[in-house]
């Protein structure tokens, strides 16, 4: 899937990353080569401040997930060694089950992911998919919905769309410190917790319900973490298109990628950046799949 030019797209987005840590986010420095940045948050706005950040995930004091608490993924997942560090580990979902693909469906996904950078809303975006009944699931950091609280009330209140958890910090998921696209990731089992309880919580609370599904900053996660998301009752949802390249593509590129999506792909695109070429490209290609013979699902009504 990797071409040149998308590589190079994707070390260009890499200056404008959206980091885990320290504190507010910072760009860390861009990478030089690897595959196209899936998940970048974009450019900083003309005029936006840097210290317009969003504070603490919820503020609430996070009640454990399925019933296991930090400490017990702590005594359980401490001392454990990844072997693994990419899109995909165990329990990773990358595409739509046989009777989903078989049936020509197709799941569109977008994440929002906050930050100072990447807190923007992209309502031609939601708009277009409203107005074409096309179903869709939307992956919110934490950030996000702080910066968004009345979009995400009018998000979560269509049923249209599936409200899924893009974590807290926007952080890679590692239980050992990786980083991906010069962004930090979570550097042990617990704070691989706390990533995902924070913004689990928070969503549970105005939900009354928890997310079925997590995707972590990035998109990437380490072996170790991908069973901690199993224990604590959420699927980490992987990707087969990567639509927008981060929010990075012309509307061109988004339409070719996401036209090109064949039966049972999970297509990974984003609804925080709305100076790109995401809105027009998926507009355009929606007519296409539809016309191949594809119909869209939210990815609770596509895995099984
Ligand atoms: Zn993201």
């Amino acid at each position: 899937m990797p071409s040149s030019r998308r590589t190079l797209l994707a070390a260009l987005a890499g200056g404008a990353l959206t980091g885990c840590r320290p504190g507010p986010d910072r760009s860390p420095a861009g990478t030089r080569s690897g595959p196209p940045n899936p998940d970048r948050t974009g450019a900083q706005p003309p005029g936006a401040s840097p210290a317009a950040t969003a504070a603490s995930p919820s503020g609430d004091a996070v009640p454990p997930p399925a019933g296991v608490t930090r400490e017990e993924v702590v005594a359980r997942y401490g001392a454990a060694e990844p072997t693994g560090w990419g899109f995909d580990a165990p329990g990773v979902i990358s595409r739509l089950s046989p009777t989903a693909t078989d049936a020509g469906a197709i799941a569109l996904t977008f994440d929002a992911c906050g930050g100072p950078q990447g807190s923007g809303y992209d309502e031609a975006l939601t708009g277009f998919l409203r107005e074409h009944r096309v179903p869709a699931t939307l992956f919110l950091n934490s950030r996000w919905i702080e910066a968004n609280p009345s979009v995400f009330r009018q998000l979560a209140a269509d049923p249209l769309f599936e409200i899924a958890n893009h974590g807290t910090r926007h952080c890679p998921l590692s239980v050992s410190g990786r980083s991906a696209y010069g962004i930090d990731g979570t550097r042990d089992a617990g704070e691989v917790f706390d990533e995902i309880a924070g913004n689990r919580a928070g969503l549970t609370r105005l939900l009354g319900r928890p997310p079925r599904f997590f995707r972590s900053g990035t998109a990437y996660l380490d072996d170790v973490a991908a069973r901690i998301v199993d224990d604590l009752g959420e699927r980490f949802a992987g990707f087969t298109v990567n639509g927008d390249g981060g929010a990075t593509f012309s509307a061109e590129q988004v339409r070719r990628e996401v036209g090109a999506a064949g039966p049972g792909a999970i297509v990974l695109a984003h609804m925080n950046q709305p100076g790109g070429g995401t809105a027009a490209g998926i507009a355009a290609a929606v007519p296409e799949l539809l016309d191949a013979g594809r119909h869209f699902v939210r990815l609770s009504d596509g895995v099984g």
